[in-house]
C-alpha cells in the first residue's frame, strides 16, 4: 500500500505551498491533484498579491483594511498574523523567481485596489498568479516530493478520531487507488461551479470543501459567496479590479459615473460586495444596457499603459467580448468569484479532524470574514499553505501509523461503479447545470426569503434526482463523465449548505445582502456559521469572531 507521512492534496499555491513546508521538515510528503499542477485555478489570477511593503505603508493599515473588508467577521487574531506574515512571505516568492513588476526605481511596483487604505498590491502585470505558480514549482523542485498527477481526491478515511488516509481516482487508468497518510492537508481551492455566472475555471467545484464535510469536518460561514464586480458579458472571464486600480471607471447606460453615488470616497474602487450591489442596483433600475450590463472605460488610460499594465485584460476583451478596450468600454456585469466561506480551520490549518489541515480558498480560517478584499487571497495560499505544511509535518513527527483496508476503497469505489453500470438515468452535467441555475437565479447578490425558500425546495428535488445520477461514457482511461458525475454530487452537498446559512442570517453583512433585513446586526450576527454533514442536510451551529483591537463600525468607503 502507499504510504506517506503527509499528503497534501491539491497542487495551487496553497497545496505547493504546505508540499514544501513539509519537505522542509524532513517528511515524506505526497502531492495529489487532479490537474498538473500549473493548470490550478491559482494560474488564473491576474491583479495581484497584497503586502504592506515600504516606508508610506503600514501592516497596522492592512490589517484595518482587512477587518472593515470583512465586515467585522474576519478573525482579528488570525488577520493580524496574515498582515504580519505579508511582506516576507512575498520577499520569498521573489527570491524563488517570481518575476514581479517593477516601478522606475526598480522597487516593487504596487497599484491600488479595491477596499484598500494604500496601493499594496504587488504585481507580475496582469499575470500575477501565474507568475507566482511557476516559481514555486520551480523551488518545489529542490525537494523529493512524489506527485500523483491526474488523480482525484474522492474519499477521505478518518477512523479511531483522525485522519488516516484517502481513496483517489486515477484518471489516466481508470482504477482506483488508496494512500495512507499520517497527515492530510485539504488545498483543493474554489468551489466557484457551484454557480454558472463565475470567473472560476471549470475544475473547481469544491470537491474537497464536500468531501472533508461528508468526512466530518465542519464547514464555516459559506453563506458569503463574493461576486466580482466586472466579470466580462457572456463568457464571465474575469477583468482584473487592478483595471480600476489603473484608473479605470465604471458608467451606466446614461453615461454617468455611477460609483460616486454609493462610494462617495473612493468611488470605483470600494470594496466588492460595494461595486457588485450598486451595479446591480442600476440594471435592476433600468439604467443598465439592454442585456442587462455596464460598461468599464479604459480609453482615458491611453495605449500605452492599457497594453502594457493590462495585456491579458486587452486580449479577454478583444478576443471573447471583441471590443478593443483601447477605444471603447468593456461590457461587464458581477460574476461569482470566491468563497469566504471553506473548511473550518485555524491559524495553524488544524481542522475539527485530528490529523485533517487545510489551506487556500477551500479553507476558512477566517480572514476574509464576510467579504474579501482583492489581494488578500494569493497571500492567503502562500501565509496559511505554509502554516498548515508546517503543522501537518508536526502532527506526522508523532502519529501512529495509519491504518487503511480494502474495504474503504472498495466503499469509496462501489457507489461510482454503481453509476457506471445504470442503463438509463439522470446525466451529471444536465443536473449539475440545473443546480447552477438555482444558485444563479435565488442565491445571487441580493436574496430574500422567498426566493431561498425556492432554491431550497429546488435543491431538495434536485437531491432526490441524484441517486438517479448515471455515467454514460465507459471509457476507462479518462472518463470525463466520470469525474462530472463526482464533481456534480460536491457541487450539490455545498449549495444545500450556502442556502441553509443564507436562509437562517437574517441580517445584511458583507457579500451576504438580504432585502428583509438590511442593516448589519451586531448584537444578534457578530458570529461564524458552521456546518456540519447530517445524512438529512446540514446541521448549522455558530462560534464566536476573535477580536483584538478594531470595534465595529459602519462600513463607509
Ligand atoms: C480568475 C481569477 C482571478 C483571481 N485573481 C486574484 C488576484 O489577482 N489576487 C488574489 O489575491 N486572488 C485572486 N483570485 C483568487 C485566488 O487566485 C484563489 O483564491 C487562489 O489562487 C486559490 O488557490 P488554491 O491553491 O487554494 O487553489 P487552486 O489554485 O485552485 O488549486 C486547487 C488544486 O486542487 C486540485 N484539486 C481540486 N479538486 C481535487 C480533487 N478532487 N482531487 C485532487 N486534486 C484536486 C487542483 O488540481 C488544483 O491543483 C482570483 C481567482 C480567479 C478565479
Amino acid at each position: 500500500m502507499r504510504r506517506h507521512d503527509v499528503v497534501v492534496v491539491g497542487a495551487g499555491l496553497a497545496g505547493q505551498r504546505a508540499a514544501l513546508a513539509a519537505a522542509q521538515a524532513g517528511r515524506d510528503v505526497a502531492i495529489v491533484s487532479k490537474l498538473h499542477p500549473l493548470r490550478s485555478h491559482s494560474g488564473a489570477a491576474q491583479g495581484g498579491i497584497n503586502a504592506a511593503v515600504g516606508a508610506e505603508d503600514s501592516v497596522d493599515t492592512h490589517i484595518y483594511d482587512t477587518v472593515k473588508g470583512s465586515d467585522y467577521l474576519g478573525d482579528q487574531d488570525a488577520i493580524e498574523f496574515f498582515c504580519r506574515e505579508a511582506g516576507s512571505i512575498v520577499v520569498e516568492m521573489e527570491h524563488f523567481g517570481t518575476i514581479f513588476s517593477r516601478g522606475a526605481d526598480g522597487s516593487l511596483a504596487r497599484r491600488a485596489f479595491g477596499g484598500a487604505g494604500f496601493p499594496r498590491t504587488i504585481y507580475a502585470a496582469d499575470r500575477t498568479g501565474l507568475a507566482l505558480l511557476q516559481a514555486i514549482y520551480e523551488h518545489l523542485g529542490t525537494e523529493t516530493i512524489t506527485v500523483y498527477e491526474e488523480w482525484d481526491l474522492v474519499q477521505l478515511i478518518v477512523r479511531d478520531g483522525r485522519a488516516q488516509g484517502i481513496v483517489a481516482f486515477d484518471r489516466k487508468h481508470g482504477t482506483f487507488e488508496e494512500i495512507a497518510a499520517r497527515a492530510i492537508v485539504i488545498a483543493t481551492g474554489p468551489a466557484g461551479r457551484v454557480y454558472s455566472r463565475t470567473t472560476n475555471a471549470h475544475s473547481c467545484t469544491g470537491d474537497g470543501l464536500a468531501i472533508a464535510y461528508r468526512a466530518g469536518a465542519w464547514l464555516k460561514d459559506m453563506e458569503f459567496v463574493q461576486f466580482h464586480p466586472t466579470a466580462l458579458l457572456e463568457s464571465g472571464i474575469l477583468i482584473t479590479e487592478g483595471a480600476r486600480g489603473e484608473g479605470g471607471i465604471l458608467k451606466n447606460v446614461n453615461g454617468d459615473r455611477f460609483m460616486t453615488k454609493y462610494a462617495p470616497h473612493v468611488m470605483d474602487l470600494a470594496s466588492r460586495d460595494v461595486v457588485s450591489r450598486a451595479i446591480t442596483t442600476e440594471i435592476a433600475e433600468g439604467r443598465g444596457f439592454p442585456g442587462e450590463y455596464v460598461h468599464l472605460e479604459l480609453m482615458h488610460l491611453g495605449k500605452e499603459k492599457i497594453e502594457s499594465r493590462l495585456q491579458e485584460i486587452c486580449d479577454f476583451s478583444r478576443n471573447f467580448a471583441g471590443v478593443d478596450p483601447v477605444n471603447e468600454p468593456i461590457p461587464v456585469r458581477p460574476g461569482q468569484h470566491y468563497m469566504m466561506g471553506g473548511i473550518s480551520t485555524n491559524i495553524r490549518g488544524e481542522t475539527s479532524i485530528a490529523g485533517l489541515y487545510s489551506a487556500g480558498e477551500a479553507a476558512c480560517v477566517s480572514i476574509h470574514g464576510a467579504n474579501r478584499l482583492g489581494g488578500n487571497s494569493l497571500l492567503e495560499t502562500l501565509v496559511f499553505g505554509k502554516q498548515a505544511g508546517i503543522a501537518a509535518a508536526e502532527y506526522a513527527l508523532t502519529a501512529a501509523l495509519p491504518s487503511i483496508t480494502a474495504d474503504d476503497l472498495s466503499a469509496a469505489e462501489r457507489p461510482v461503479r454503481a453509476m457506471q453500470a445504470k442503463k438509463d438515468g439522470v446525466e451529471p452535467l444536465a443536473l449539475r447545470s440545473e443546480i447552477q441555475s438555482v444558485m444563479d437565479r435565488w442565491v445571487g447578490i441580493y436574496r430574500n426569503p422567498a426566493d431561498l425558500g425556492k432554491a431550497w425546495d429546488a435543491l431538495a428535488d434536485l437531491r432526490r434526482r441524484s441517486s438517479e445520477l448515471r455515467i454514460i461514457d465507459q471509457t476507462s482511461s479518462y472518463s470525463v463523465n466520470l469525474g462530472e458525475a463526482l464533481e456534480t454530487q460536491h457541487i450539490l452537498d455545498l449549495a444545500e449548505v450556502i442556502v441553509a446559512g443564507a436562509i437562517a442570517r437574517t441580517e445584511s453583512r458583507g457579500a451576504h445582502a438580504r432585502v428583509d433585513f438590511p442593516k448589519r446586526d451586531d448584537a444578534n450576527w457578530m458570529k461564524h456559521t458552521i456546518a456540519a454533514f447530517r445524512p438529512e442536510g446540514p446541521q448549522l451551529s455558530y462560534a464566536p469572531v476573535a477580536y483584538t483591537r478594531w470595534d465595529p463600525k459602519e462600513r463607509v468607503y
